[in-house]
């Protein structure tokens, strides 16, 4: 197989597996080339983590230097510089580089073992799209607990500082933060897929990428620093977006949760002046009660 490259073997594996379809083929002739499970999983996680992350932050890296845009930039006073953009992101790529890199090599084993397939064919649509929900809910509940925790006086001082520098954030910004707190949230966008796949037994390795494309999607997005009347939480008011991370990164206090509102709205930890108000006007009403 490796004599024909690449593509010589995925003809040779079309010609025997046309019940599968491109992309099925694409994937299997992939295994098929490296001829070591372990490193085709694992450089083709970190390539993809790679090119998404960096994919997807460019957009509002080149936003960010139209004048037009910064009618819909939340924090107008407060726009990164390039020399800050290029700052960060160069210890985004240091990091992925020195701490995930070397990781690669427990990713495919993990997977074997909780029992993830990594076969053809692939789940169908609405398999994917209900496990992908399942890990957003799961995801945010984590996101909100160990958030509003590394907010507590010695991990914030100790951990979650760095990832508070910019007070105005931007794409870029999503995966600045201590290795650390990158392990403990990252809990949530990878252990538990791989909890919910030990526990069920049926998850397939795609599903598991595309939620993280999804996930990153989510938290660049987040980051971003813009509102616009297309936002989508216009659409889904449930859903979070940058108009309400972005106020945590602003007052460093409130809206914990990364997906979702329904956390810091039911435990009464939103962030903002109207929140503040809000709870402000409970404390009098109740204060008044007690007299
Ligand atoms: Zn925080
Ligand atoms: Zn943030």
């Amino acid at each position: 197989m490796e004599s024909q490259g690449y593509w010589g073997g995925f003809e040779e594996i079309s010609k025997y597996n046309v019940q599968l379809n491109y992309f099925e083929r694409l994937w299997m002739a992939w295994y098929a080339y490296m001829q070591n499970d372990i490193l085709a999983t694992g450089i083709m996680s970190f390539a993809m983590h790679e090119l998404v992350y960096f994919g997807r932050s460019l957009p509002w890296v080149i936003i960010d230097m139209i004048p037009w845009f910064n009618r819909y930039k939340i924090q107008q006073d407060k726009k990164p510089t390039a020399y800050e953009q290029w700052q960060c992101a160069a210890l985004v790529l240091f990091s992925h580089f020195t701490v995930e890199l070397p990781q690669i090599w427990l990713f495919h084993p993990m997977c074997q073992y909780v029992g993830l397939s990594t076969s053809v064919p692939f789940p169908s649509l609405f398999t994917m799209a209900f496990q992908i929900s399942v890990f957003f809910v799961l995801e945010d509940a984590w996101h909100y607990w160990t958030h509003r925790a590394m907010h507590w006086g010695p991990l914030y001082r100790g951990i979650h500082k760095i990832h508070h520098q910019y007070s105005a954030p931007f794409g870029l910004a999503a995966e600045y933060a201590s290795p650390i707190e990158v392990m403990v949230l990252g809990f949530g966008t990878v252990g538990v897929p791989f909890l919910w796949c030990a526990i069920t037994k049926d998850l397939h390795i795609l599903t598991m990428y595309l939620w993280i494309v999804f996930r990153l999607f989510q938290a660049i997005d987040a980051h971003s620093g813009y509102e616009f009347p297309w936002s989508l939480h216009h659409f889904l008011p449930f859903w979070a977006g940058a108009e309400h991370h972005d106020v945590h990164h602003e007052r460093f206090i409130g809206n914990y949760a990364s997906s979702f509102r329904w956390w810091d709205f039911c435990l009464d930890t939103e962030a903002g002046p109207e929140a503040s108000k809000r709870r402000r006007e409970k404390k009098i009403a109740k204060a008044k009660k007690a007299v």
